[in-house]
């Protein structure tokens, strides 16, 4: 596995190998790694001829109050898993490869970034969607993998690919999960002891509502009161949103109906969790 740091090195390298016909995968990532990561990487390593990862804490998606400077780092093991997994390039730029002090241009999807999780992270998707379109265009990817776990950013990644006419095949990979079922994330590593014991309630609410819907449940105003029943018992969960919404457009139904996306946020202590579900009526 080659670790780059610079565009200049990583873009003579990947020529190279699309010259000799080769497809690239590209999986962006903010390092610490766990499972979720390694199964995305995973996918990559079984369908493309060479794997990239990036490893970068992109500044501009995190608002001045957030876990910017605390958000977990550990480059060396990041580096080992990669490796483990068969990863061919570990992409990890600084800050001023990629943005450089004069920078002022920024890729925006609108309306859909208001909804979920934008409207307590007004700014945050702006910077997603600034730094997707920034990698694919220094790694020009065959395809690009992302995981269902941030299934608003999938929605936005989508329509972005699809608005600015990107060439390149967007993969879905499943969320992995701890055995008892809490959503993997790097931001778990910060949680207490009763904080990850209490934080079980959201993957929970989930599971209660599928098993809701399962039993012939479809009006979502009641599946939400269920699910925040469920999540208001934990003192130390802070509800921040239930969505229930089309798994496309991301617009709130009152009825479930065909393909839809229960999603919701919360504070576990000082850490937000994100978690979700796709139910196929
Ligand atoms: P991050 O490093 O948190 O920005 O995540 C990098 C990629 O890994 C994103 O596409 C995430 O959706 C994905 N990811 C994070 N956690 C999980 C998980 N538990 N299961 C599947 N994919 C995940």
């Amino acid at each position: 596995m080659k670790v780059i740091s610079t565009i200049k090195e990583l873009r003579a390298e990947l020529s190279k190998e699309r010259q000799e016909g080769k497809t690239i995968g590209l999986i962006p990532t903010m390092g610490y790694f766990h499972q979720g990561h390694l199964e995305l990487m995973r996918r990559a390593r079984e369908e493309c001829a060479v794997v990239v990862v990036s490893l970068y804490v992109n500044p501009t998606q995190f608002a001045p109050s957030e876990d910017f400077e605390s958000y977990p780092r550990d480059f060396e093991r990041d580096k080992r898993l990669a490796e483990n997994v068969g990863v061919d390039y570990l992409f990890c730029p600084s800050n001023a490869e990629m943005y450089l002090p004069n920078h002022l241009t920024y890729v925006e999807v609108e309306k859909i970034t208001n909804k979920l999780c934008g409207a307590s992270r007004p700014h945050h998707f702006k910077g997603v969607t600034t730094v997707v379109a920034k990698l694919f265009n220094i790694v020009k990817p065959d395809k690009a993998y992302f995981g269902q776990k941030d299934a608003q950013q999938v929605v936005v990644i989508r329509k972005m690919v699809e608005d600015l006419n990107f060439d390149l095949e967007i993969v879905v990979v499943p969320t992995a999960r701890e055995e008892d079922g809490l959503a993997m994330s790097s931001r778990n590593t910060y949680l207490s002891a009763v904080e990850r014991e209490e934080a079980l309630v959201l993957s929970k609410s989930l599971q209660h509502a599928k098993e809701l819907i399962d039993s012939g449940e479809r009006i979502a105003q009641k599946i939400k009161e269920e699910m925040q029943k469920l999540i208001k018992s934990k003192p130390h969960v802070n509800l921040e949103y239930i969505s229930i919404c089309d798994h496309k457009t991301l617009e709130e139904l009152s009825r479930i109906e065909g393909e839809t996306l229960i999603a919701l946020a919360a504070k576990a202590g000082k850490v937000r969790l994100i978690d979700n579900i796709v139910i196929r009526d």
